[in-house]
């Protein structure tokens, strides 16, 4: 098979576009999707410093390379969660990878803070890990991003965690999680960093691809306290999905956040409350992670 921009052998097949690009071709076929993803949703402007949020794992590495490459200033930001030796190994990745391009790296560990590792947190406070693990991230990323003046938070979410995500909320008419799906999570006004997933265009195959091109070396064990997490069910059957009919997973993504202003106009306002503690936007009186935090302190 032959890349379909320069004849080329072709290092990578592409299904939905029914053709296959060489390694070169790939690359920036890979950079266009994700500038254009930036452009469309006006995540951050040129010259704009970015705090990339890298857990270890392939789509965080290949956004920060991929960024980095594009010349915006960038800082990465790591947060151990304390979960043993996978935590360890995944520390290790992102300061191989900030080391060998000579990028500056804040890392911050639950131990150091808590004395506790977030397995630790969800036991205390009888919640399951996922969610006490996303709260917790949630509060550093934006605390970290106001201490150190950043205006943006980049993620490495990518078009099957958003398509999954997508898929599960709907399938429990979980509508009000429906506004954390967007590719742009708003800064109410310059209060807060705005969280920006610039992959979102992007399957996770196409990136493993990308790091596998581009030798960005990655955990590739998924977390284990994510075990028969639903997530896995519905990106196999995403997958299925898109095997049958190429380019669903993108159409159902795409699709939904151009219905949903219509779809689901109630979605459309913040959380306008402020946490008493913490200062950071919440539904309540306290945030999430204030009362997770308030619990630890009390048991
Ligand atoms: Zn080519
Ligand atoms: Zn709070």
């Amino acid at each position: 098979m032959k890349c379909r921009r320069c004849e080329k052998p072709a290092a990578i097949k592409m299904p939905r576009h029914n053709s296959a690009f060489c390694d070169l071709c790939f690359r920036d076929y890979l950079h266009k999707q994700v500038m254009k993803a930036i452009s469309d949703q006006r995540m951050f402007e040129d010259g704009q410093p970015i705090l990339v949020a890298v857990s270890g794992g392939k789509d965080s590495l290949v956004l920060w390379d991929i960024l980095i490459k594009r010349g915006y200033p960038t800082v990465g930001l790591h947060l151990n969660l304390g979960i043993g030796e996978y935590s360890r190994i995944s520390q290790a990745h992102v300061e191989k990878f900030a080391r060998s391009r000579d990028l500056e790296l804040i890392v911050q560990s639950y131990q150091d803070d808590y004395g506790l590792g977030v397995v630790d947190i969800a036991k205390e406070t009888a919640r399951p890990p996922c969610s006490a693990c996303g709260t917790m991230k949630r509060h550093h990323f934006n605390r970290i991003a106001m201490e150190k003046g950043f205006a943006v938070v980049a993620t490495g979410h990518n078009l099957d965690d958003e398509a999954a995500r997508l898929l599960g909320n709907l399938l429990n008419w979980q509508i009000p999680y429906l506004k954390k799906q967007m590719p742009v999570l708003s800064d109410e006004g310059g209060k807060w960093a705005r969280k920006v997933k610039p992959l979102y265009r992007l399957p996770e195959r196409e990136i493993a691809a990308y790091a596998v091109l581009n030798q960005i070396d990655y955990i590739i064990e998924e977390c284990p306290m994510s075990k028969g997490a639903k997530t896995f069910l519905y990106k196999e059957m995403l997958n299925r999905l898109e095997e049958n009919s190429p380019g669903s997973k993108l159409q159902f993504y795409l699709g939904f956040l151009k219905e949903r202003p219509s779809a689901f106009p109630q979605q459309i306002e913040a959380e306008t409350q402020r946490c008493a503690s913490c200062g950071q936007p919440c539904g309540g009186d306290l945030c999430g992670y204030c009362r997770l935090i308030q619990r630890v302190g009390a048991s």
